[in-house]
């Protein structure tokens, strides 16, 4: 695997399942189910993960792959509504599907790959559905990790503007030893670097966090900025929109705090956001301090919340969240 071989392949199927987000998002109803776990799931994350997969799938058949959704309840109720409407938006997206059978379109939501694989693709969807379900922000996370470590990114914001200015839609690029990019979603222009924010002055740093509360702890932030006198503000974004925004030099810290002590992380929605950040000159480590171990499978089971950084207060930050997050 090298840089070009991913950007073209994550250039390709990331404008593609971003079609179809949008397009779903432009229809009056879009369908949403909820998961166990209640989180809300569409028939857009479905047709992006099965555009994407699929892709894998003839691409890359040596690989693994990790992602959020599966095609359980599609194949509990073939002939419903979601069901077919999920069918349709994967025909109507992909050439190579366009006559395909219901079973293959599932298929390609399952693809899993070779587990034994040292490459592991990591793959959102739609990560931030609850962002996508209020026209706000949301991203197609493709992260891909080659012996456990994330090595490249690709990160589809649809609702995000180029930092150059332009239409709606940015698309990130990473892999390791080549850089971090971004270019606009559609049209031919050039890649521009990205390079994380020099800001190292308290009174000038900016904070993100999520928009769902239920998702972090959100009294922890407070404290955070309050206790080390962050003077930016602070931005709640849904999504790995929020690595994108850092990477860009946006804002100098993501605090993803534990939402409850036994919440576990997904890897799908750190791994592109990490190569990314890391690509652009940025740290991310645990809440204290330990490097994210991505060697779990499906979780960031060693890892207590997550902790994204430009890089120079980041020890700083891990002092101070250590005792706190310890307390509980
Ligand atoms: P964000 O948009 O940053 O709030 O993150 C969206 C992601 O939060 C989704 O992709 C979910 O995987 C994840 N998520 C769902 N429930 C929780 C929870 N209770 N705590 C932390 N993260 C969650
Ligand atoms: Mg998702």
């Amino acid at each position: 695997m090298d840089a070009e071989t991913f950007f073209r392949f994550c250039t390709e199927v990331g404008r593609r399942a971003a079609s179809v987000c949008q397009r779903v998002r432009a229809e009056q109803v879009v369908d949403a189910q909820q998961k166990t776990g209640r989180e809300p799931v569409t028939v857009a994350d479905y047709a992006s993960q099965a555009v994407i997969l699929d892709a894998l799938r003839r691409q890359f058949p040596e690989h693994a792959v990790l992602s959020e959704e599966g095609a359980g309840s599609l194949r509990g109720d073939p002939t419903g509504p979601i069901a077919r409407r999920v069918v349709e938006l994967v025909r109507d997206a992909v050439p190579d599907l366009s006559s395909a059978a219901e079973g293959d379109v599932f298929d390609a939501i399952d693809h899993a790959g070779r587990s034994e694989s040292p490459y592991v693709w990591a793959i959102d969807p739609i990560d931030g559905t609850k962002g996508f379900l209020r026209g706000d922000h949301y991203a197609i996370a493709i992260g891909l990790l080659h012996h456990h470590r994330p090595i490249a990114g690709a990160l589809v914001c649809p609702r995000l503007e180029p930092l150059a200015g332009g239409p709606e839609g940015v698309l990130h690029l990473s892999f390791r030893g080549a850089g971090a990019f971004e270019a606009p979603l559609s049209g031919e222009e050039e890649r521009r670097p990205l390079h994380v924010s020099e800001v190292d002055v308290p009174a000038h740093v900016r904070v993100l966090g999520s928009v769902e509360s239920s998702h972090g702890d959100p009294r922890l932030l407070r404290e955070l900025v309050d206790g080390l006198g962050f003077g930016g503000g602070i931005v709640r974004i849904d999504s790995q929109v929020k690595y994108a925004v850092l990477a860009r030099g946006e804002a100098e810290v993501y605090l993803r705090p534990r939402s409850r002590p036994d919440w576990r992380d997904n890897v799908w929605d750190h791994a592109a956001g990490v190569a990314i950040l890391e690509a652009a000159g940025g740290r991310a480590t645990d809440t204290l301090g330990a490097p994210l171990d991505f060697s779990h499978g499906a979780k960031l089971e060693a890892n207590v919340g997550v902790l994204a950084t430009n890089g120079p207060l980041h020890d700083e930050i891990v002092r101070f969240l250590t005792p706190r997050v310890e307390a509980g």
